[in-house]
């Protein structure tokens, strides 16, 4: 899994801080308003990214561990509903 770090204006590697018209810092802006294919959040300068396409690496991580985990039940499991304990059953 390649991970690549969208770089803060003024950092080195990263774009020129406000517009300018450099093909590379456009480029990074344009990386920084993507929203992760996951969680639908923009990016952001500074961010963590992983896969094709895109998405955050903190989701991404997220998804490996969902998915490598075994199947179970949802955690929304209406099934799962236990009965309440003051039923009167017991005549007397
Ligand atoms: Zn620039
Ligand atoms: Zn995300």
């Amino acid at each position: 899994m390649s991970v690549s770090t969208i770089p803060t204006p003024g950092m080195p590697g990263g774009p020129c801080r406000g517009s300018c018209n450099h093909t590379k810092c456009h480029t990074l802006r344009a990386m920084s308003e993507e929203r992760c294919v996951h969680c639908g959040v923009r990016f952001g300068f500074g961010s963590k990214i992983t896969g094709e396409p895109a998405m955050h690496l903190r989701c991404a991580q997220t998804i490996a561990a969902r998915s490598g985990a075994p199947a179970t039940h949802p955690i929304n499991n209406p099934a799962a509903a236990h009965p309440v304990g003051d039923y009167r059953g017991d005549k007397r």
